[in-house]
């Protein structure tokens, strides 16, 4: 007997309403696609849990008419008031579905439910709450004069916070008052899916919002290429990122790309240890470490580096993997088989590369895609897993004697998204902040999100804010930013 038999029960699936199909939504429609179907799965069983249909690019086609016609026909024509009401309607059936939601989320990505239920979720009623009330208040956004919509969004989202994502990227576009064109990724289309239903039981108009799901490669590219689509925002890898902003450099479409990170988690010696290793911990192991923004480095002072690494070994080992339904469970699954392959392959370069593991000691079950959390030390800043974005549960950790030295040593990185500094010691909490380029800087935390607070990158990480009232700049066409 373990400790684990005393578990309560996983989170029931009864609650689920799936369909066994699922087709495109578009122009308030339920559609068959032209580019065949796929077996969504759930990453922790491998077995599946519906087919959806894909779009092809004459189905990109049929959803850009669809989203241009009632941008013209309505939506740009409605009252910011009216828009929010909408807003307000789709927040409250969220709030009301939020366990069927949170559910369908851990099935379809593997990410632990206490996540789901208690942060992705809520986040998503909490944007869709902050941009409703955004609404009617455009001319009071400090965004200039006369604000108004682009007319059609083109969305693409990946697959680590699929909800989420859609929130922070639906929610501002419509309060600008655009209309959407949204797609999945392949592995989690699943709550974009059910997010369509809420739209049709809103009463939203007919082509508001519109879902395709596709392969990146079919649909994605089409709809990044589309002439009638006014803004792509991507949320994403470098790679495509890079790809879709050459594609469309020179063209009248908007951009915004908000791509990977490599995120420094700053310990100085003055530091709260305990909490700070919490910290670490939520840092990297987060949704198994599928975070752009996650605390992938680990920048420790080197008096305290051995008190440090012993307390983070020490909690490693209490980590608990395993059935991501379970509300016990810290460390899910990961997303898809070939995401497990990328995290292991750069892993395998951190011990041939002279670095010293160590690994959550756990069984993994016989199905579905598993990586033990996992923590690198004696790394060196020229180590690949302290450069390459893994994606995954792996922690580097690294040290520093001064400030400068953190400092360097955290802005010694292509990408600049996050980071997170420890210390008790105010005016150098400030000045090391001031120093990072990184979009985002947590002060003796880490991971921590909110509507009305703008998240982005420097670098390589992408250009474009989301959230707070810069988000809006990005759908409105004198916002700013492009
Ligand atoms: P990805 O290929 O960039 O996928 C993100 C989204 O873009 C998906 O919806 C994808 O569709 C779509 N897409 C793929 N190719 C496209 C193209 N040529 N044109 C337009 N859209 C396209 O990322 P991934 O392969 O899932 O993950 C690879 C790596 O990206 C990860 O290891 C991680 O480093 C990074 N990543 C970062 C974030 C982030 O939040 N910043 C999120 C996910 C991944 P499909 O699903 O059909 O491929
Ligand atoms: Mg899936």
């Amino acid at each position: 007997m373990s400790f684990r038999d005393y578990a309560p029960a996983p989170e029931s699936t009864a609650i689920l309403n799936l369909r066994p199909h699922y087709g495109l939504y578009i122009d308030g429609q339920w559609t068959e696609g032209g580019g065949g179907s796929i077996t969504s799965i759930s990453p922790a069983t491998e077995k599946s849990i519906a087919e959806i249909s894909m779009a092809d690019s004459s189905d990109i086609d049929r959803a850009v008419l669809a989203a241009r016609k009632s941008y013209d026909t309505v939506w740009s024509r409605m009252s910011g008031a009216e828009r929010g009401k909408y807003l307000y309607r789709i927040a409250r059936l969220i709030q009301e579905r939020a366990r069927e939601f949170a559910v369908a989320e851990t099935l379809d990505n593997g990410k632990p439910i206490r996540e789901t239920r208690d942060i992705d979720i809520p986040l998503v009623a909490a944007w869709f709450f902050h941009y409703a009330g955004w609404a009617d208040k455009l001319d009071y956004a400090g965004l200039g004069p006369n604000p108004s919509a682009l007319g059609v969004a083109g969305q693409i989202i990946p697959w680590n916070f699929p909800l989420l994502m859609l929130a922070w990227k639906v929610a501002p576009a419509l309060a600008a008052g655009n209309t959407v064109v949204l797609k999945p990724a392949e592995t989690t289309p699943l709550t974009a899916l059910m997010f369509a239903d809420i739209c049709q039981q809103a009463g939203l108009p007919a082509g508001v919002v519109n879902i395709v799901p596709g392969h990146g490669g079919v649909a994605g590219t089409a709809l990044v290429e589309h002439a009638g689509v006014n803004k792509i925002a991507f949320t994403g890898s470098t790679a495509v990122g890079r790809n879709i902003a050459r594609t469309l450099a020179g063209t009248e479409t908007r951009v915004t790309l908000e791509l990977g990170g490599k995120g420094a988690n700053i310990v100085f010696d003055d530091a709260a240890v305990d909490e700070a290793v919490e910290g670490i911990i939520a840092g990297i192991f987060f949704n198994q470490g599928h975070v752009c923004c996650a605390g992938s480095r680990l920048l420790v002072q080197e008096n305290i580096q051995d008190e440090v690494v012993e307390k983070l070994t020490r909690r490693l080992a209490t980590l608990r993997l395993g059935d991501p339904l379970d509300k016990n469970t810290d460390i899910g699954a990961v997303n898809s088989k070939a995401q497990l392959a990328r995290i292991t392959a750069i892993a395998e370069t951190g011990e041939a590369e002279g670095a010293t593991r160590w690994t959550l000691d756990c069984e993994i079950p016989s199905k579905g895609f598993w990586f033990r959390p996992t923590i690198f030390t004696n790394v060196t800043t020229s180590n690949t897993v302290a450069r390459d974005e893994i994606f995954g549960p792996v922690l580097s950790v690294l040290s520093f004697r001064t400030p400068d030295e953190a400092i360097i040593k955290a802005n010694n990185t292509p990408y600049g998204l996050s980071a997170g500094i420890w210390t008790q010691n105010a005016s150098r909490m400030l000045r090391v902040a001031d120093s990072l380029r990184a979009g985002v800087v947590w002060a003796n935390t880490f991971n921590q999100f909110d509507p009305t607070s703008p998240f982005g990158g420097y670098k390589e990480s992408g250009y474009g804010r989301e959230g707070g009232r810069h988000g809006l700049a990005a759908y409105l066409a004198n916002g700013g930013a492009r």
